[in-house]
């Protein structure tokens, strides 16, 4: 048989995890922890969320049993893959007194390959997003790409789309529309399954060395009819938007979000392409050591517009519309592209429920009753 796609019983999954952990490959995937579908380093297939889904609405996530023992039965899990690929906080330099000065030490010791297992469209989308910051000329961050270089994706085909998910309308799913070494699909029909798909030739190696059976139409369909109903399910965002954005700067509605807006920055810190950062310092107690560390930082921090003297954006409404236009419009003038990939975590983990789409269609309303189409 082909080693580019293949069937993987639901019993034979762990020979999945085996054949990543003969690689040297960390695998992190999804995993329950504290009442929510997180990504975490997994052991194992018993470690994956099984017979659990989420409810996700603008402000509140909850946790569901679901009664057909899914392991991938559930949409975006808390925080994307930007942790692991751009960590929340790493080292760049420790400096060391010695007895005639000091010494510096570059970085910190790089972690070991790691195995992404359970990356949705939106969020393989993201990386791309998070690679044009990173590591697109002429500056490369040499910790993202060292991080990057590493990872071995195994996307997975979402069978249902969230309320909050609005992935067809930014071009970033539901099927699969970057890069990726192998593509799962979780078929529960008749028999609990797996439809394994190559995408990378290091992909097809790991495929070649599973417990593999011979792919059939039913499963390619069953696959095919997964996406489809995930894109009937989405929600969209208003098509006009980058462009209505940027000439709708001055307009009073940025006053009414700021309104409800808590500046807690928690839809920067929870978005998979939110990529700003800031440095800080830091010394032992007793001056023998002092170091150097970058960590997340987010546009709704008063100092993050900190240049001499101040705040360049002081108003709520300021940081507000500095975030919702770099994602939807100045990121296209940007990176070519859209900065949001519609995953709608933003809106989940706002505490006030504040939901980006539905302040795009605001602002579409008001454009519109500007500017009447002429009958
Ligand atoms: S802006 Fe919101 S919906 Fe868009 S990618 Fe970020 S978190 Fe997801
Ligand atoms: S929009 Fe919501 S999540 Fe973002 S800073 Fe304001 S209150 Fe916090």
């Amino acid at each position: 048989m082909s080693t580019a796609s293949g069937i993987l019983s639901r019993n034979d999954l762990s020979a999945l995890f085996d054949a990543l952990a003969a690689r040297g490959l960390e695998v992190i995937g999804p995993t329950v922890s504290e009442g929510a579908i997180v990504l975490a380093p997994l052991d194992g297939p018993d470690a994956l969320p099984a017979g659990w889904t989420d409810v996700q609405a603008p402000g509140a996530y909850r946790l569901h049993p679901r009664d057909d023992g899914a392991l991938f039965g559930h949409t975006t899990p808390v925080g994307g893959w930007k942790r692991f690929l751009h960590p929340p906080t790493v080292r760049l330099f420790q400096a060391a007194t010695t007895a005639d000065g000091f010494t510096i030490t570059e970085g910190a010791p790089p972690p070991p390959r790691q195995a992404f297992l359970g990356v949705r469209a939106c969020d393989l989308t993201a990386i791309t997003r998070l690679d044009a910051v990173f590591q697109g000329n002429p500056f490369t961050d040499p910790i993202y790409a060292g991080r990057r270089a590493g990872a071995f994706i195994i996307a997975v085909t979402c069978a249902q789309a969230g309320p909050m998910c609005f992935c067809a309308s930014m071009d970033s799913g539901p099927d699969l529309r970057a890069p990726y070494d192998v593509a799962l699909t979780e078929i529960l029909e008749s028999d609990h399954r797996f439809l394994l798909e190559a995408g990378s030739a290091e992909g097809a190696a790991l495929l070649a060395d599973l417990p593999l059976t011979p792919a059939t139409d039913r499963d390619t369909a069953a696959r095919d009819r997964q996406i489809t109903q995930a894109a009937d399910q989405t929600r969209a965002l208003p098509p006009g938007t980058a462009e209505r954005l940027g000439r709708m700067l001055d307009h009073a509605h940025w006053n009414a979000v700021a309104a409800r807006c808590l500046s807690c920055g928690n839809c920067t810190m929870s978005c998979p392409t939110c990529f700003c950062a800031t440095v800080e310092d830091s010394s032992s107690l007793d001056g023998a050591t002092a170091e150097r560390h970058r960590v997340w930082d987010s546009c709704f921090s008063l100092d993050f517009s900190y240049i001499h003297g101040g705040s360049v954006r002081e108003s709520g409404a300021s940081r507000y519309r500095q975030w919702m236009t770099h994602k939807l419009s100045s990121w296209h003038d940007q990176f070519g592209t859209s900065g949001c990939v519609g995953c709608g975590r933003c809106i989940t983990w706002c505490p006030v429920g504040i939901d980006i789409t539905e302040e795009a269609a605001t602002f579409a309303a008001v454009d519109a009753a500007r500017h009447p189409v002429e009958a």
